[in-house]
């Protein structure tokens, strides 16, 4: 038996594992790279495995660094099943079509470019036609049921506590009379997140491969995260001016409509809120409807309100024309995807409020290399947004308490459940997070800590005497 390592090994992007088990060869995510340029050429280098020999995916969660080249896995011959828990099925579905609609645009644009210059023009990584093809293989599976996806392989869904149907995988594959068993962090969420439940633990597993996209960073800040989200809103409301906040469509905003709707009356706030996303708003649909995935404050907030995503000030923008009136705006909330700003509407919004002072710009997630919202974070005075220099006058909050994403010491504490595991494994993470974390890990719980490369292969051994 053994792993191979495909993805996320020493970047946040891109997770992938290889599992081989007897005859038997399956995946562990299949995401895409996110991020400058550079990493997404990267989703066109060939797979290192052969899509058509691959026997099964299993899915921890629907954002697009861990599911989002499943539609180029099913272009090349991957047949057989995706598994994941029933919200990731709903949400992969919009998920997919969304990215594959980037691609295609993408590759529009690219081919426009190389036919003026003489050059050969390049297809899209993959088509709607692909991802619709991938959604027939979802398979839904509930949480903490146990199901055995090919012969000598049992696998579990359980809560990661991250997004909504977020899950972390447990897998016991036996070959030969040996058994092996490893568990998959997929994205550890932080407790007390709105609306979803807490991360359940593990205890016992032989590997574990674990992520640490905050693995050297605490969130606490100054105040309470919500508390000064809402002060800033006060503030721009004040001066007339505009917050633009950066989101995952995904999970963030979804949070982000949550807390504002319980604070926003008493707070004396009357700005109006834009869900600039035509993804979020298909997202948000899917989080009322699965309200079993649900903990008990939303289960009760929703018992009192009758709805946790609706309020008099938030409006749902849909087409570009819609998009693009709000350019003219004062005064307004915009919340638009991508998270990263790399992409999509919010790189517009950026473009036309960055300069004035009065506005304000909220980034609430991680912000990888070579993206806009790094290079804001950062505190850079000028940026580049489609071709046109932009000063940055605008004040950059950065509140990375509101993060989907455990930080170091709840890391810690999410792995002190797992008794002495043979070894761990940390991907997931940039070089300094994971090498921080992993010192953490082995002074506090003498954990016996690897560092993968990309494309490293372990073998799983039987740790059984
Ligand atoms: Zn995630
Ligand atoms: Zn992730």
């Amino acid at each position: 038996m053994d792993m191979q390592v495909c993805g996320a090994a020493r970047e946040v992007t891109g997770s992938c594992y290889l599992l081989t088990c007897g005859e038997t060869q399956f995946l562990v995510d299949c995401g895409m790279y996110q991020g400058g340029a550079e990493e997404r050429d990267d989703n066109f280098d060939p797979f290192v495995f052969d899509p058509d020999q691959i026997d099964f995916v299993l899915l921890t969660h629907a954002h697009i660094d861990h599911c989002g080249l499943i539609p180029r896995l099913v272009q090349e011959g991957f047949q057989g099943a995706i598994y994941a828990t029933h919200a990731t099925a709903d949400l992969s579905e919009i998920m997919l079509l969304d990215s594959a609609h980037i691609q295609e645009m993408e590759a529009e644009w690219q081919s426009r470019k190389s036919k003026r210059a003489g050059r050969r023009t390049k297809d899209p990584l993959y088509t709607t036609a692909d991802a619709e093809q991938s959604l027939r293989l979802f398979q839904g599976v509930s949480y903490g049921e146990e199901f055995s996806p090919a012969p000598g392989v049992r696998a579990r869904f359980r809560d990661a506590g991250h997004i909504l149907g977020s899950a972390f995988l447990e897998l016991r594959m036996e070959e030969q009379g040996e058994e092996v068993s490893i568990v998959f962090s997929g994205d550890v969420g932080q407790p007390g997140q709105p609306i979803i439940r807490d991360p359940e633990t593990t205890t016992d597993t032989d590997y574990l491969v674990m992520e640490s996209t905050y693995g050297d960073r605490l969130h606490d800040q100054e105040g309470e995260p919500v508390e000064n989200l809402v002060h800033v809103l006060q503030e721009a409301q004040r001066a007339g001016g505009n917050v633009i906040i950066p989101s995952f469509a995904l999970g963030r905003t979804q949070e982000l409509i949550y807390f504002l709707r319980e604070r926003y009356e008493d707070y004396g706030l009357d700005m109006p809120i834009y869900i600039d996303s035509p993804l979020a708003k298909r997202a948000t649909e899917i989080y009322r409807r699965h309200r079993a995935a649900y903990d008990s404050e939303a289960i009760d907030c929703l018992a009192e309100t009758g709805s946790i995503f609706t309020f008099p000030e938030l409006r749902y923008t849909e087409s570009a024309d819609e998009s693009r009136e709000l350019n003219g705006k004062n005064g307004i909330v915009i919340i638009s995807a991508s998270g990263m700003a790399d992409a999509g509407r919010v790189k517009h919004h950026l473009k036309h409020n960055l300069w004035r002072p009065e506005n304000h710009v909220v980034i609430v997630g991680f912000q990888a290399h070579g993206t806009l919202g790094r290079r804001l974070l950062d505190g850079e005075k000028r940026v580049k947004i489609f071709g046109e220099e932009i000063a940055v006058k605008a004040q950059v909050h950065f509140m990375p308490g509101l993060s989907a994403h455990a930080d170091r010491n709840q890391l810690l504490e999410w792995a002190s459940h797992v008794d002495s595991p043979h070894r761990v494994f940390l991907t997931h993470g940039e070089a300094a997070a994971i090498f921080s974390l992993k010192e953490l890990l082995e002074e506090r719980l003498r954990f016996q800590v690897a560092v993968p490369r990309k494309h490293q292969i372990y073998r799983l051994e039987s740790t059984a005497a």
